[in-house]
């Protein structure tokens, strides 16, 4: 789960990591209102959408010379105006992909004379099972093209959970950004409120690009993204609330209302299966036969009637999908309910695309039975590889 830079900073400043003073602003009065409580003279106006780059990006209703969702304004009248440039505009950035973001939310922060920026990043080193501190002294640009580039001006070092953060570690991080002095001493103290806001929130990421330095000698956060752990959700109901789903896919958020893992593809097969690794099975052996997979989607191992009925109702809401494969290995799940779900959903909506359906395990034959008699167009199939090799022959046939 991800948030807003602004939420991330509010965040950041209670773990006491210097961030420049900014209020969030819905409306242009809003922004203009923000402007009035900072100290000026220099004032930022930034899209709030999840996704970097804004500074570069452009706006797709403003034409090529307009500036993008990072601007620099010295009066009311030029916050004024960057708002209205921005607000409810599409912002297009190297992160958002060519449909772009919608900006809803800004954020009027101070602006900040800046000497030199800094990268910082702490996020979670699968590889090492431990929290990784990447630094760099290229801050301000695209952290891939500096890794690409010239990666030996990025710095990476791990943290062993069992000792957590040291002084050799934020000395280590100093270095790595050429600091000395005071500014060493600040870069550890910004490390160590990351690595306490990383740990306290159940972080997967915190990326500060740029970290900066200030003409008067001040290790500020000037962007920052937060990214949490989902699982861990649970236990910030705090956190959970910063969540924005405008920002999310519909019908990703759509199943997470049923705690269904969905992910959108680019296919046309869709697929609802139990278990992430059945589900990965079947997407290659979609693959396998010739066709893609319209999804992602785990129904988990304790679905009820409702969020099987749900979780196909999903899959028939994506135009691109022309047919489903439903694999089920009954353990936990009895064939049984999700034969009942399946028979559900395809009578409320209207099923207008070819259905295979594998079902083996727990109450397999009860299942099969249910699917029979209900009178549906469904194809039963009897295992995977059936499965796969009907649904694609379906979909070509119909095509
Ligand atoms: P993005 O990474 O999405 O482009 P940033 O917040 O990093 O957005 O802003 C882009 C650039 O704008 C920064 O690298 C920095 O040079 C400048 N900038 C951002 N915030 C401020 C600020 N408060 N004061 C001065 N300059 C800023
Ligand atoms: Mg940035």
């Amino acid at each position: 789960m991800n948030i807003h830079e602004y939420q991330a900073k509010e965040l950041l400043a209670k773990f006491g990591v210097a961030v420049p003073q900014g209020y969030a602003a819905m409306s242009v009065e809003e922004a203009v209102e923000a402007s009035k409580k900072l100290p000026g003279p220099l004032y930022v106006v930034k899209a709030q959408i999840h996704a970097g780059g804004r500074g570069k990006g452009k706006f797709k209703e403003l034409g090529p010379d307009a500036k993008g969702g990072v601007r620099l304004a010295r009066t009311e009248d030029e916050v004024r105006h960057a708002a209205g440039e921005m607000l409810g505009n599409t912002l297009v950035t190297i992160q958002t992909g060519a449909e772009g973001k919608q900006v809803q939310r800004l954020y009027v922060t101070d602006g900040v004379d800046i000497a030199k920026e800094f990268y910082l990043a702490l996020l979670v080193d699968r590889a090492t099972g431990r929290i990784a501190v990447v630094a760099s002294t290229e801050g301000g640009m695209d952290i891939e093209d500096v890794a690409h580039n010239t990666p030996e001006k990025i710095t990476t070092i791990t943290i062993d959970p069992a000792t957590g953060l040291m002084p050799h570690h934020g000395r280590a991080v100093a270095a790595a950004l050429k600091l000395e002095g005071d500014l060493a001493k600040q870069a550890a103290k910004v490390l160590q409120g990351l690595y306490n806001a990383f740990l306290g929130t159940d972080a997967s990421q915190i990326e500060i690009n740029p970290l900066a330095v200030t003409d008067t000698g001040q290790l500020m956060v000037l962007d920052a993204k937060v990214g949490f752990d989902s699982n861990a959700m649970f236990r910030h109901p705090d956190l959970a609330e910063l969540r924005d789903l405008t920002e999310e896919d519909p019908m990703e958020v759509e199943a997470s209302k049923y705690d269904l893992a969905y992910i959108k593809l680019d296919g046309d097969i869709g697929c609802m299966v139990n278990g992430a690794g059945l589900a990965m099975a079947t997407m290659d052996i979609i693959k396998l036969h010739g066709a893609f997979p319209a999804n992602f989607l785990d129904v988990g191992g304790g679905a009820n009637k409702e969020k099987v009925t749900a979780a196909f109702k999903i899959i028939l809401s994506d135009p691109a999908v022309k047919g489903i494969l439903v694999n089920i290995f009954g353990g936990i799940m009895r064939c049984d309910i999700i034969a009942e779900g399946i028979i559900a959903a395809a009578k409320e909506v209207n099923l207008g695309v070819p259905l295979v359906v594998r079902l083996e395990g727990t109450n397999v034959e009860e299942g099969k039975r249910i699917l029979a008699e209900s009178g549906l167009p469904i194809v039963a199939a009897n295992d995977l590889g059936d499965a796969a090799q009907k649904i694609v022959a379906q979909v070509k046939q119909a095509a």
